[in-house]
């Protein structure tokens, strides 16, 4: 079960490498705002960070998703739900007005959860939680399938559905979830299909494109 405690202590020990690297690699120039595309952190799904250029007058909604994944360290979205706060929720603000109890619902009520999860709502353990108890729950099940940790398993919006990242992905440029045989083209900027197949409109190979490190 991925809600048990050893997943948690894992991710704990984690957080001091993975902090100090973050820092240098993932920081935008913005001098202000950051509350749109320009910005390089909210187009990662990701909250700034001290070494940014926009401190004082952030308003990267993105800095706030310890609402949905808890306060145990800095997480990023996973890219197929930053898509989906981009276009449901217009700032912070609004972004804590969204239902976790409805959007760990629609998780739990996908076709594929019950399959690979089982009926954790009816389950003993689920009822005799507190609401806190509960409220901890559901992060851990929003860390586990919608932010930058959810890397076997993703929960995908595009396809209401919990997604295999084996079979599937999410392309944040075309903004759509993915057949892992799909490829994005670099030189288009857009995807084509045929993980060994040249570019369909271009003819590029898929060599020298990231996807090709993955598989
Ligand atoms: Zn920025
Ligand atoms: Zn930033
Ligand atoms: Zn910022
Ligand atoms: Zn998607
Ligand atoms: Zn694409």
């Amino acid at each position: 079960m991925w809600f048990d405690e050893d997943q948690q202590t894992k991710s704990n020990d984690r957080v001091i490498e993975e902090n100090s690297s973050d820092e240098e690699t993932e920081k935008c120039t913005c001098h202000k705002g950051c509350s749109t595309r320009s910005c390089s952190c909210f187009k990662n799904g990701s909250g700034c960070n001290s070494s940014c250029g926009c401190n004082g007058t952030c308003r990267n909604m993105f800095n706030h998703l310890e609402y949905f994944f808890g306060n145990d360290k800095k997480y990023s979205a996973h890219p197929c739900f930053a898509q989906w706060l981009k276009k449901t929720v217009k700032n912070a603000d609004a972004l804590q007005m969204i239902d976790r109890e409805k959007l760990r619902q629609r998780i739990i009520k996908s076709e594929n959860y019950p399959e690979m999860f089982g009926d954790y709502d009816n389950s003993k353990e689920w009822k005799k939680k507190n609401e806190n108890e509960k409220l901890l729950d559901t992060q851990s099940l929003f860390r586990n399938l919608m932010s930058d940790e959810a890397t076997d398993l993703y929960y995908s919006f595009c396809q209401d559905d919990v997604c295999d990242s084996d079979n599937d992905w999410h392309c944040a440029i075309c903004r759509r979830c993915m057949d892992w045989r799909v490829w994005h083209c670099d030189k288009c900027n857009k995807c084509s299909w045929g993980s060994s197949l040249p570019c369909e409109r271009c003819g590029d190979s898929n060599s020298d494109s990231e996807l090709s490190d993955y598989f």
